[in-house]
């Protein structure tokens, strides 16, 4: 392809609305342009990235006995009332009516269709195992469309299904599942975790995430230093430390007035108690009921855990006039000690003597409260959020954290479709046995933004060359001298015949305005040509993200760079 071809408007400027590096190096570099919140167009060079990433999704799924299909975006409302989630999908799912007012949604996700479909053509149970794919676009109106591709109202997701006679049956797709997500996150040339997830709305009972490494990222993932355990934090189960040998004495509960104290950061300096040794109140409506929960200080509370350990299946943070109507007091003042509620407290609240809180009145706080002697919790229930430095759950190491983002989510989801859609089989007795079924999905677009996030440097994005959009970049530095185009073409016309990806960039631009275009698009290997070394039949090879140049005869260079390329 010639630069002078190819639609790549690149900016020179920062575009103001993107807050992280791959959305604003997609817009600068001319990969795509935003249409609405949450809706992009893909330009030339991000289709070819996109292809590629589908490509190794696609082999890999194929390898894995997968079997592409297609599936229709728009999908009928009875198909969703009849598993139920038409009433619970909420507003992030897209609806429509026809011209007869019949109701569609625009698909944030296939369980139902494709639990149909199957339903309505698997007999027997020598239909079974089925593995069944497709690579399309999903709607999802997200709250809060953000980060371009990352969170996007309409994106590219890849999703299989698989549909088993029984639970070991499922148990072998999800493995083949899973190692077919390990070799496309390693083809794809991304530094990744899989982590214990939380099964979240969809229900089932394993799950995984794949996680690519980026300090943006929005999951956060701890992971032990000695064994393999990773996991999502909401997922995350605390252990507990031994407890010391012996409990120090407890000392007498006392009221002390503490004018505009608020947060813990502000106790910790009113009474010189570090955060550790504070308690934080929490308050918030399960079902409806006002319950409070308090944890330690220094720690953060995990609303998914609370979610399960309560089995809510609504909870919000209450607000501050329903919290003062039944505790007497405002939040900064709320403490566990004679709450006229239910209090669940973390286990490590378990471990804490002498310890401090708000007293239920405002601008005052108790010192010295004791679980057991000065309150008694309704049930202790691990709420927070894991930490790097706490203690591994399977081999007690010491577990770090890191942040990165999910781009790829595999559920078991076990009969749950299948029971409520009564998708069943004929087993070797002539009896019906429900489907046992599992969900697979890859946000591709959000792989090729997570890309980027995790590979680029201040000049630009750095790819991974298995989803560059080319492998290589030939630059004549005068495109006017025809010495220079001439070897520039000749490069091109050699490369290509080889099968190498290769742009010409024989724009009328300064070399200056070329170097920085092949940086800010991210081409791993630039050749460039020079009058100077033109002179003794040589050009200048550089890798992306090497500081120098190798020189090569323009007999060698073909040779030499497929050998680079072949090394990657
Ligand atoms: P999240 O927790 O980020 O909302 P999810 O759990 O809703 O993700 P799944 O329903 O498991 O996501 O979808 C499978 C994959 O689709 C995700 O792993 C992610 O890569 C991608 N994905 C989900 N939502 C979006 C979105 N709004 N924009 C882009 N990609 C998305
Ligand atoms: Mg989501």
């Amino acid at each position: 392809m010639k630069a002078s071809q190819l639609f790549f408007p690149t900016l020179r400027e920062l575009p103001s609305e993107a807050e992280i590096v791959s959305h604003q190096l997609l817009l600068r570099a001319g990969y795509m342009r935003k249409t609405g919140a949450g809706i992009y167009s893909y330009l030339p060079l991000a289709v070819r990235v996109l292809k590629k990433i589908e490509q190794i999704v696609r082999e890999e799924m194929n390898r894995a006995d997968g079997q592409e299909i297609l599936m229709p975006i728009i999908q009928p409302q009875e198909l969703w009332e009849k598993s139920g989630r038409w009433s619970v999908y909420g507003d992030e799912m897209f609806r429509l009516q026809d011209r007869h007012k019949r109701g569609f949604a625009l698909g944030p996700t296939h369980e139902e269709i494709i639990t149909t479909l199957v339903d309505a053509d698997v007999q027997s149970y020598r239909d079974l195992p089925l593995m069944l794919y497709q690579i399309q676009n999903k709607y999802r109106d997200e709250i809060r469309p953000r980060f371009g591709l990352m969170r996007g109202r309409e994106f590219i997701m890849k999703d299989l299904y698989s549909f088993d006679l029984d639970e070991e049956g499922l148990d072998v797709s999800y493995k083949k599942m899973y190692a077919a997500y390990c070799a496309i996150f390693h083809r794809l040339g991304l530094e990744f975790r899989v982590v214990e997830a939380d099964s979240g709305a969809i229900g089932g009972n394993e799950s995984h995430e794949f996680v690519v490494l980026a300090d943006s990222g929005e999951s956060v993932i701890v992971y032990c230093d000695r064994c393999d355990y990773a996991a999502n934090v909401e997922k995350a189960e605390c252990v507990l430390p031994e407890p010391a040998k012996e409990a120090p004495p407890l000392q007498e509960m006392e009221k002390i007035h503490t004018p505009g104290v608020k947060t813990i950061q502000e106790l910790v300096g009113f009474l010189g108690h570090p955060a550790h040794e504070q308690a934080k109140t929490l308050m918030y409506m399960a079902d409806g009921e006002l319950i409070a929960v308090i944890l330690r200080g220094d720690r953060e509370l995990n609303e998914i855990k609370l979610q399960h350990a309560l089995q809510a299946s609504e909870l919000f943070m209450a607000d501050e006039m329903t919290v003062r109507e039944q505790c007497g007091a405002g939040f900064g003042s709320l403490g566990p000690v004679g709450l006229p509620l239910k209090v669940y407290a973390d286990p490590e609240i378990t471990r804490l003597y002498n310890f401090s809180a708000g007293a239920n009145q405002d601008d005052y706080h108790l010192v010295n409260i004791n679980l057991g002697r000065d309150f008694v919790p309704e049930e202790i229930i691990d709420v927070r959020n894991a930490e790097a430095g706490d203690i591994c759950p399977h081999c007690g190491g010491t577990l770090q954290s890191t942040r990165g983002i999910e781009a790829g989510h595999i559920f078991k989801l076990g009969t749950k479709y299948s029971d409520a859609m009564e998708a069943s089989y004929r087993d070797q007795n002539g009896q019906d046995q429900p489907i046992v079924m599992g969900c697979y999905g890859i946000g591709i677009s959000r792989t090729m933004a997570a890309a980027v996030e995790q590979k680029n440097d201040q000049d630009g994005i750095v790819w991974p060359l298995p989803i560059a959009p080319y492998h290589l970049i030939i630059v004549p530095v005068n495109s006017k001298k025809e010495d220079q185009m001439e070897a520039a073409e000749r490069l091109y016309q050699e490369f290509s015949a080889r099968g190498v990806e290769v742009l010409l960039d024989d724009r009328d631009e300064r070399a200056g305005v070329k170097f920085k275009d092949a940086d800010l698009i991210g081409i791993p290997v630039r050749i460039t040509i020079g009058p100077k070394s033109l002179q003794e039949n040589k050009v200048e090879v550089k890798k992306r993200m090497d500081k120098e140049n190798l020189l090569l005869t323009l007999d060698e260079v073909v040779d030499k760079v497929l050998a680079m390329l072949n090394a990657e």
